[in-house]
């Protein structure tokens, strides 16, 4: 992207296309955050966001990415539901305009507020007018791996101001660090795409009418190019929420030409009121960081850490699997909770000495357990040679035979053999469980976490190049 800034106007290159064909786009660069702005009452962010959105598109508004859909630190226990905040980025024609833009959004999002008031949430709105400064780009980084304060949010706004406007209903400010984080998190990295339908508001509350075979034929047609549509082992439809919220469904995928492929497959007993196209940091591993040692599995923050079993995995009341790992800084417990199905069978399965890499996000020590690191993912690196001492087969009849006391030997209680000088044999204990990667079934998943089939498929950047039609 090439831009050159004359005060708040800028040249913007970013539509590769344009940008070939000699035109360029000029105007003010608007980026608007999101967060908190629903309730459990009905309502939700994605749907506000994405009602301002067509309209604006309708209105020949130009947007300079796909809203976006930012799945924020999913360790924080005071998070709102899901975690996830959006942005709208446009073009205005002018640093006024833009600021009328501003406006309009947040008045819109007074009135949907008060619809949905709820003493619970903090709604927040913020604007940033002109490029998104790195200080605030590091920001939203931040926000999906680790805690930031809302003293860090509050000084960025007064930095920047006027060019920052931010509004909210509430007292609380824990929905400015998501707005911010919103606009900051520009998605430069690894991103998904999510298609969400909407339901007509005759339809909220009542069960959602989607025909289950058409998305396990969607699952099959866009096989590599959506992921999590279904959860096979318990025959499950995994697209659509439960609960009140206006999404009708969401399918997750690599690219928005494979979304609309899979949209036209699934077959709905309802009408789909609206759809679009949200570019994510979903299923992309973006909360957790790789640590040096477990001193640094920091509680609140998404780790990848290397270990050694050092505790044997033990069910728990609720059928929670803990264990534990340890390197040379200390020990950590390790959990895979209930829900993650099949998956425990194989954490059952590891034995102290098995090198493995955890990949999770960490709960602070309590009462009842230590500091614990909440499985996602394992890669079980080296597994550990288990040698169990078996007592010596009869070499007559062939059976097991039994220890005729301390250093007396082993004699054959079926044949009466005897051996004086026979001892206990090492056996190489044949594990059940493979090296490699092992992950929860899709039904366990969390927003954020990368399902193993999209190893290989990461992004390293945007194009800046959005298709025509990415919402009806
Ligand atoms: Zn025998």
């Amino acid at each position: 992207m090439v831009g050159a800034a004359h005060g708040f106007t800028q040249v913007v290159e970013k539509d590769g296309l344009r940008a070939m064909a000699g035109l360029k786009l000029s105007g003010v660069e608007l980026h608007i955050g999101f967060d908190d702005v629903d309730s459990p009452r009905g309502g939700c962010t994605t749907d506000l966001a994405s009602e301002i959105a067509i309209n604006w598109s309708k209105r020949g508004v130009k947007f300079i990415d796909y809203p976006n859909l930012v799945r924020l630190n999913p360790a924080i226990p005071w998070k709102t539901r899901g975690n996830g905040a959006l942005s709208l980025r446009v073009l205005a024609e002018s640093y006024e305009l833009a600021k009328e833009m501003c406006s309009e959004v947040i008045s819109i999002a007074e009135s949907y507020v008060a619809e949905f008031a709820h003493p619970k949430r903090s709604p927040h709105v913020a604007c940033f007018i002109g490029r998104v400064p790195g200080e605030l780009e590091a920001m939203g980084e931040r926000a999906v791996k680790d805690v930031v304060l809302i003293d860090e949010a509050l000084s960025i706004v007064e930095k920047y101001l006027p060019k920052i406007i931010t509004w909210s209903n509430s007292s609380s400010k824990r929905g400015l660090i998501g707005a911010l984080a919103a606009v900051g998190n520009k998605l430069t990295k690894d991103h998904t795409y999510e298609l969400i339908a909407y339901r007509s508001r005759d339809y909220w509350g009542a069960p959602r009418l989607i025909d289950p075979v058409s998305v396990f034929k969607m699952d099959e047609e866009t096989r590599g190019m959506t992921f999590l549509n279904v959860d096979r082992e318990a025959n499950r439809v995994l697209i659509a929420p439960h609960g009140p919220d206006p999404i009708l469904f969401g399918i997750r995928g690599e690219e928005p030409g494979a979304l609309i492929k899979a949209l036209n497959v699934i077959e709905t007993g309802e009408p789909i009121a609206k759809w679009i196209i949200f570019r994510t940091n979903q299923a992309t591993d973006e909360h957790l960081r790789r640590v040096k040692n477990l001193c640094e599995a920091y509680a609140y923050t998404g780790v990848i850490a290397l270990g050694k079993i050092s505790r044997s995995p033990r069910t728990i009341a609720g059928g929670h699997v803990i264990l534990a790992i340890a390197d040379e800084c200390g020990e950590i417990d390790v959990a895979a909770y209930e829900p993650t199905g099949s998956f425990r069978s194989i954490v059952k399965e590891l034995r102290p000495g098995d090198v493995v890499e955890v990949y999770g996000v960490v709960r602070p020590p309590s009462s009842t357990h230590g500091r614990t690191i909440n499985l996602e993912k394992i890669r079980i690196i080296k597994l550990s040679e288990a040698v169990k001492y078996l007592n010596p087969v009869c070499p007559k009849c062939g059976r097991r035979m039994t220890s005729s006391g301390r250093g007396k030997g082993f004699k054959c209680a079926h044949c009466g053999y005897k051996d004086p000088a026979a001892s206990k044999i090492a056996v190489v204990e044949k594990r059940s469980v493979a090296e490699g990667w092992h992950q929860p079934p899709p039904r366990a998943f969390k927003h954020l976490m990368k399902p193993l089939e999209r190893f290989g498929r990461e992004k390293n950047s945007w194009s800046g190049v959005m298709i025509e039609k990415w919402h009806s």
